[in-house]
């Protein structure tokens, strides 16, 4: 049997440390919010692969459809030879996601090649080449999601610059500071300094930020972003690839926002663990580029389409958007209560079962606290919790555990947590 820490080194000597690794740990075998590593250890896995595992690791209904999909074909690629279950998935969100108007969706395999799609498609149904993203936003690591992705370390760092033409406005975000009104004066600022709104093609949104904390934009926002969309031909995409799939208590968090967006991406949990993503948006929009400007190799592969049909059964049969809130309210009291024995907990939000926390100094909104945070996300790895930290000052503990999750397994990970400050502060 090799140890985590052999296997480590190897790791080191073989694989760049570009890619980076948050738990020193090698996974050996997993079943819904449980994971074993390669030396028998068991875990409890509160950061779902990164938001991948709404449904939890294997659900049975998704391991019979991929064994099932097996047994009949793996690849053809869908532009040689096309097969049903991808266009049953497209049809199926084509129903799912938000907007009142004609759909069509196109399959990818990352979240990254969607939103670098919605942004193709966006530039060919305006004829324009520009983009507004926001600070914190998290889009990607292409070259061009990379322009998109509003944190230079560690993601683009020493690369150079990356391609041009994306202009970045203000996430709203009440606790530090910026007000709806801010956010919308910032990108009227864009459109007076940078660049004309008829020169600007998409704004890309992410309803309820993922890698930059877990803050939601209002439906008050979102209703003005429509709006300035609205009035200068520009492509509202929301990019729902972490928000997405069930996450925050509806099957799109832009449901609960109360505008549509002319063009939305998903990935991640979408397919229970199988990497598939896509682009859904207005018909008349998402045919704007001609045949042959889509696709992909192992887009939409049939084993990946397999696994998010079931997904889609499993959210319906099981109820997961129901479980989503419960799980949601479960973790928000659980946390509230650590927080009002800890005063470094500055912050306890979220949408749905997307929740986080958020460590200061003091208390003080202004002194980030990584330290602690990583001495959490430590502590909890050494008591048999994977957590994950996120934020730009890397100061906020994301909860990513299955919605399929048992009730003792749930309180056991927020004893954990619990614990965790206690001791942190002796
Ligand atoms: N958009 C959002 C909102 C994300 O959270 C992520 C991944 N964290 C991506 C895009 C990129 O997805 P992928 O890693 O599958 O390329």
């Amino acid at each position: 049997m090799s140890s985590n820490k052999e296997l480590m080194q190897r790791r080191s000597n073989a694989i760049p440390r570009g890619v980076g690794q948050i738990h020193p740990i090698f996974a050996a075998r997993a079943e819904n919010s449980r994971v074993w590593d390669v030396e028998g250890r068991e875990y409890l896995d509160f950061a779902g692969g990164i938001a991948v595992l709404n449904t939890g690791h294997l659900h049975p209904e998704v391991v019979s459809a991929v064994e099932e999909q097996l047994k009949k074909l793996s690849h053809t690629c869908f532009q040689v030879l096309a097969y049903e279950p991808y266009l049953e998935l497209c049809e199926t969100l084509n129903q799912k996601v938000p907007g009142d108007f004609p759909k069509k969706t196109l399959l990818v395999t990352t979240g990254s090649e969607a939103v670098e799609n919605a942004v193709k498609i966006a530039r060919a149904a305006t004829k324009r080449n520009g983009t507004i993203a926001f600070t914190g936003a998290y889009h990607g690591r292409t070259h061009y999601t990379l322009s998109l992705t509003g944190k230079v370390n560690p993601y683009s760092a020493g690369m150079g610059l990356m391609p041009g033409h994306v202009y970045r406005a203000l996430y709203p975000c009440a606790l530090h500071g910026i007000s709806d009104d801010d956010a919308i004066a910032s990108i009227h600022r864009i459109f007076k300094n940078d660049a004309a709104p008829e020169d600007i093609a998409a704004i890309v949104i992410e309803p309820v930020q993922g890698e930059g904390g877990f803050y939601a934009a209002s439906p008050a926002f979102m209703q003005r972003l429509r709006d300035l969309c609205d009035e200068h031909g520009i492509m509202l995409i929301a990019d729902e690839v972490q928000s997405g799939a069930g996450r925050t208590g509806t099957f799109f968090a832009m449901e609960q926002m109360g505008v549509a967006a002319d063009i939305t991406t998903f990935a991640k949990s979408i397919a229970g663990g199988f990497p598939l993503a896509g682009v859904t948006g207005r018909a008349d929009v998402m045919d704007a580029i001609a045949p042959g400007g889509l696709g992909g190799t192992y887009a939409g592969s049939p084993i990946a389409c397999a696994a998010a049909l079931a997904v889609m059964k499993v959210f319906e049969q099981e109820d997961l958007l129901g479980k989503a809130n419960k799980l949601g309210n479960t973790l928000r009291e659980g946390l509230l209560a650590i927080a009002e024995k800890h005063s470094e907990i500055g912050d306890v939000r979220g949408l749905g079962a997307m929740i986080a926390i958020e460590l200061f100094e003091d208390g003080d909104h202004n002194k980030p606290n990584a330290a602690l945070t990583a001495q959490i996300v430590a502590r909890a790895r050494d008591k048999g919790l994977i957590l994950l930290s996120c934020g730009p000052y890397y100061n906020v503990l994301r909860i990513l555990v299955p919605l399929t999750v048992e009730e003792a397994q749930l309180q056991q990970g927020l004893a954990i947590i619990a614990e965790c400050f206690d001791e942190a502060k002796q």
